[in-house]
């Protein structure tokens, strides 16, 4: 199992992609990809479950390949390093951390997204909203965190 957490600044003028899903708001995250905080922590916890580092390790940002890139590739290619290392997803539990917009609403197109790019169900991919009560940095709409787990199980059964 492995555990991820990112956060990124909320900026005029960009787009605001959260788990896949463009929703619609005033504001979007800042960052050298799409900024897509949800599936960058997701990431890291896939990643932590094989002790294989982090996102920025995989994909600098200094990369001018990634400049701008939808994080479901990033996604896409996480599962294909711990498809390669014989696991696949258990499952996933992913919490963001925003004032506004409501989040909940979108949740369900986000679990389609998500389980699309890691070839699942959407019973294994769970996401939760919560607002931070108004206190710090999330609070004051001046970014949005997000936290994940995730479980990685053996493709094939281990030998006894
Ligand atoms: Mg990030």
């Amino acid at each position: 199992m492995g555990m991820g957490f990112d956060v990124h600044r909320l900026v005029q003028g960009r787009e605001l992609w959260l788990g896949g899903v463009n929703i619609p708001w005033s504001q979007g995250l800042l960052g050298h990809s799409d900024a897509d905080v949800a599936i960058h922590a997701l990431c890291d916890a896939l990643l932590g479950a094989l002790a294989l580092r982090d996102i920025g390790y995989h994909f600098p940002d200094t990369d001018p390949r990634y400049k701008g890139i939808d994080s479901r590739l990033l996604l896409r290619h996480v599962m294909a390093l711990i498809g390669q290392r014989g696991y696949r997803l258990g499952n996933c539990d992913i919490t963001i951390c925003a004032e506004q917009p409501k989040i909940n609403p979108h949740i369900p197109a986000m679990q389609r997204q998500l389980a699309d790019c890691m070839d699942c169900s959407t019973d294994q991919v769970s996401i939760k909203a919560t607002t931070t009560e108004r206190l710090g940095y999330t609070g004051r709409g001046e970014g949005i965190a997000a936290y994940a787990v995730a479980l990685v199980e053996p493709i094939a059964p281990q030998q006894p």
